[in-house]
């Protein structure tokens, strides 16, 4: 596993070194708009440890870290209105490493909504 690198874009984000525009927070998680959106709605959800990807999350993560993520993306979808319940549903992904297509080293988690998000894989 390769080590994480401190100045990765999203690292910058929560140093407020970049600013992002930001959906949710709280001690353990931070959820901002991608920047260059996929679909109607795309927003990101990261922990704010130094995790490079859900592999290593898992790995090195307190449980609290784990469910506050978990948690994380089903409130941030309930702000957005994509929540299953609230509205007509979204997609969630994360990217692992190359094959994965990974670009930032730092976990997220894309969520994708507002309109048919469309074939799972291309
Ligand atoms: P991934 O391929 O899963 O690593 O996706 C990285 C995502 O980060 C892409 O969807 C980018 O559009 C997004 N991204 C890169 N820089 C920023 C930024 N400064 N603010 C918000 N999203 C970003």
């Amino acid at each position: 596993m390769m080590n994480y690198d401190k100045n990765n874009i999203f690292a910058r984000i929560l140093r407020g070194e970049i600013p992002c525009k930001k959906i949710f927070e709280n001690n353990h998680v931070l959820s901002f708009y991608d920047v260059n959106p996929k679909k109607k709605i795309h927003a990101l959800v990261i922990p704010k440890g130094d995790y490079i990807n859900l592999d290593d999350f898992n790995d090195r993560a307190t449980d609290q870290e784990i469910v506050a993520l978990s948690k994380a993306i089903t409130e941030v979808s309930k702000i957005l209105g994509i929540s299953a319940n609230v509205g007509k549903g979204y997609r969630v992904l994360t990217n692992l490493a190359e094959h994965g297509g990974q670009e930032v080293m730092h976990l997220h988690f894309h969520l994708f909504g507002g309109e048919k998000v469309g074939k799972m894989v291309e």
